[in-house]
């Protein structure tokens, strides 16, 4: 049995640690008066650490949950249009319910146009 344990390590005084999670989804949407259309999205998470040792299972739960989805028929999103910075904090409120804090979310409808949200406090 290999006596190698991997610890984690706590971030020095002033310092904090993050990692970056990216996933994809399928989805259509429509918003701003735009038509119906889908893109294929991509998101970046990044959350901040006390230390090095991280485990996230809530990122791509949530992301699997918007894959090949209508997003206007997501009730959050009858109250909050279906745009890039809403999606971002739709994915943020999610990850939180399941107890995972991300720092920034950004979602991308296409490589050279996104839109996020920075969550305060975090
Ligand atoms: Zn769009």
């Amino acid at each position: 049995m290999s006596k190698a344990i991997k610890k984690a390590i706590e971030a020095p005084r002033g310092y904090h640690y993050f990692h970056i999670l990216e996933g994809f989804f399928v989805a259509s949407h429509k918003h701003y008066g735009e038509t119906l259309h889908g893109h294929n999205f991509r998101c970046r998470v990044k959350l901040r650490l006390d230390r090095t040792e991280f485990n996230c299972a809530c990122f791509s739960q949530v992301i699997r949950g918007l894959d090949y989805q209508h997003l206007n028929r997501i009730p959050y999103f009858r109250k909050f249009t279906p745009s890039t910075e809403h999606i971002a904090r739709y994915i943020a409120e999610s990850m939180a319910s399941l107890g995972c804090q991300a720092f920034e979310v950004e979602v991308f409808e296409t490589d050279g146009c996104s839109g996020g949200v920075t969550i305060c406090g975090s």
